[in-house]
């Protein structure tokens, strides 16, 4: 199996994880984690948003100090697609204090039309039409923010994953195996690996008890035949 040394994806009391910033990270360095990212919830969800982005990126900085010698830190944020279009909500004002932008779909966020509400939360069926429109929303949004991790694509909104792997390949975008939302078939992620896109495993934990808890998706990774070059926290 896979051995990821970095945890890519976390969650902090910050949106609705249950630990702090420190926590995490002392979780993850018990775990001998070489790297950890925090990664709570954009401004547009309307529920888990990250409540004060200046304690939050205050708070990270302070641990990511505290215990340079351990591990290394990284300021995330997990990024909402909004609509159709593609739009995100990236914050903009704050660009240059993030390390990392992770997106993906999520119902509950501040959509940016009541049409792309009913088309992305209410009436998200497989149709070939709407499967068409949400992999376009998410190609769009890799063409207008700097996106580094498409995390659990296909959770919650159909998409075309070939497509989408193709085109974040192109663009250089990582593609997120989620071990909390592991939607991919085995046969689905080989298919996306042939694209030459790279992966993330993240354990989207919400505790500190979860953090670095990636089997669900190394079980999937190896069903596909994912080896360590193909995955950029893995060794
Ligand atoms: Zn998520
Ligand atoms: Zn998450």
């Amino acid at each position: 199996m896979l051995k990821i040394v970095a945890d890519t994806h976390t969650h902090t009391v910050h949106s609705h994880g249950t630990g702090t910033v420190e926590d995490n990270v002392k979780a993850a360095i018990a775990l001998g984690l070489r790297r950890i990212t925090i990664s709570d919830h954009g401004p547009l969800h309307m529920c888990y948003n990250i409540k004060d982005v200046e304690a939050y990126l205050r708070d990270i900085e302070t641990v990511r100090e505290a215990y340079k010698n351990d591990i290394e830190v990284l300021a995330g944020v997990e990024m909402n697609l909004l609509s159709s279009e593609g739009d995100v909500d990236f914050p903009e004002q704050w660009k240059d204090r993030f390390d990392v932008f992770l997106m993906g779909y999520h119902k509950l966020v501040r959509y940016k039309t009541l049409s792309d509400r009913f088309n992305m939360m209410l009436f998200k069926r497989s149709t070939e039409k709407a499967v068409e429109r949400n992999t376009q929303a998410y190609l769009n949004a890799m063409d207008r923010y700097p996106i580094d991790i498409i995390v659990h694509p296909g959770y919650g909104l159909p998409v075309d994953l070939l497509k989408l792997a193709e085109y974040a390949a192109k663009k250089g975008v990582v593609m997120e195996i989620n071990a909390k939302h592991p939607e991919f078939t085995p046969e689905e992620l080989s298919a996306c690996a042939k694209t030459g896109v790279k992966f993330s495993v993240g354990s989207d934990a919400h505790s500190p008890g979860r953090v670095g808890d990636f089997l669900p998706a190394l079980k999937k990774a190896e069903a596909a035949g994912i080896t360590a070059e193909q995955v950029i926290n893995a060794e």
